[in-house]
């Protein structure tokens, strides 16, 4: 990486991580295949580098949700690996999935004929996987509708339009693993899977578990995973465990290079609606990351929070601009209100920050980032969200920049 960084703030994406967490997740899950998921650009961390990085760890599968983004992974990875979608609206490219050998789930009736034209199109059977709504509530086939969409998916099978390949389902509360409905929607998925193959399917996988239900719950294993969350190293039920806890580490550090760093006397309002004001004389400093970038304007500080943390000062580590590691370090809140573009925090009276220093608001802490640095994990706790929402909510404005080799040799 450059000693004379030039951004002002980027993402450091360490796809090495990414490769070490798949493998993880395939020593919990040993008697199953590992789909990594994929959607949302890979949960902010960048698509095609995570996807290859991901099969390097051995994924089998990769998922998405939205068709264009399983297209999109298929230009990235090439033929070989199973890629799945699951979330799509009438008139979808199914032509352009068959062709690209993208296997479709289908959650409703009108979906089986619409991916059937599609496979005609192409001239080749459509790969279908059967997503059942098992108690979420949520996309899936009611156990009401199965039979009626089992018999017309018997029909397009016989006239080679379409195979039966899987039946998944996906759990409402995989994160409470003691909680019933987890019990519940295992037993309707057995059930299901029972019904399907009475109808004359045979199923090439079964699955169900995402990253909570992998790592808590072996018995929703099945023959395949499909974990999101637990690649990118973030725990998925930070209430039973840190990444450390489930062998996974975080793939991504958010950093910034100060804008501005300023002396302000006692009784100075800082940022919009000057929800917090300076206690003393002190230094204030501007970091080049705000709303527009996807920094949640509920992390806002001062009066309005706790505001989100951001590691300052310390040992200079090989992405830092010179002068940094003057100063003592420390974790600082933002100071008042998250801007479009940017944020404040109040360095203190005797702060030796300079314009340019690098700042880290979240990151791994295994020598990549310096250590002491927060996680996604706490500013998910300052803005009253999940640490999905703080990595995949990115903003496009924030470079991701790759570091590690895993899945670069095949790129
Ligand atoms: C997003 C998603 C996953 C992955 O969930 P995580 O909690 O991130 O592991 C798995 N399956 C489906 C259907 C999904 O939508």
């Amino acid at each position: 990486m450059s000693t004379t960084p030039d951004y002002p703030a980027r993402a450091v994406v360490d796809l090495d991580a990414i490769r070490d967490n798949v493998r993880a997740l395939r020593a919990t899950a040993p008697t199953a295949q590992v789909m990594a998921v994929v959607k949302a650009d890979a949960y902010g961390h960048g698509l095609a580098p995570s996807a290859r990085a991901a099969l390097a760890g051995g994924a089998t599968w990769l998922g998405a949700a939205q068709s264009g983004e399983a297209l999109a992974v298929r230009a990235a990875v090439g033929p070989g690996p199973r890629i799945l979608t699951w979330l799509y609206a009438p008139g979808a490219p199914f032509a352009d999935l068959v062709r690209e050998d993208v296997d479709v789930a289908v959650a409703a009736p009108w979906a089986l004929d619409e991916v059937a034209d599609g496979a005609r199109v192409v001239g080749r059977a459509a790969r279908v996987h059967l997503k059942v709504d098992t108690g979420l509530g949520r996309n899936g086939i009611t156990p009401q509708d199965l039979p009626a969409v089992l018999d017309r998916a018997a029909a397009l099978q016989a006239e080679g339009a379409l195979t039966v390949v899987g039946v998944m389902s996906h759990f409402a509360l995989a994160d409470e693993p003691d909680d019933p409905s987890v019990k519940m929607q295992t037993h309707v998925f057995e059930d299901t899977i029972r019904t399907v193959e009475a109808a004359g399917m045979s199923l090439e996988v079964r699955h169900i578990a995402n990253s909570a239900a992998t790592v808590t719950n072996p018995s929703s294993h099945y023959d395949l995973v499909r974990p999101g969350i637990a690649v990118y190293g973030l725990s998925p039920v930070p209430q039973l465990g840190a990444p450390g806890d489930f062998g996974l580490r975080p793939a991504m550090t958010l950093e910034a290079r100060l804008a501005t760093v300023k002396r302000v006397p006692a009784g100075h309002g800082v940022s919009y609606g000057h929800f917090y004001v300076t206690e003393q004389d002190t230094v204030l400093g501007v970091i080049p990351l705000g709303y527009g970038d996807g920094i949640p304007r509920h992390a806002s500080g001062g009066s309005l929070g706790p505001g989100g943390p951001v590691l300052v000062g310390g040992a200079v580590d090989d992405v830092a601009a010179p002068g940094t590691g003057l100063g003592t370090a420390r974790v600082l809140r933002i100071a008042g209100r998250v801007c479009m573009d940017q944020v404040i925090i109040d360095l203190g009276p005797y702060a030796s920050e300079q314009a340019g220093d690098v700042v880290t608001l979240f990151g791994a802490s295994d020598g990549l980032t310096r250590a002491g640095a927060p996680n996604a994990e706490d500013w998910a706790r300052a803005a009253g969200t999940i640490s999905y929402e703080i990595v995949t909510r990115l903003g496009a404005r924030v470079p991701r920049v790759y570091v590690g080799t895993a899945g670069r040799e095949t790129a």
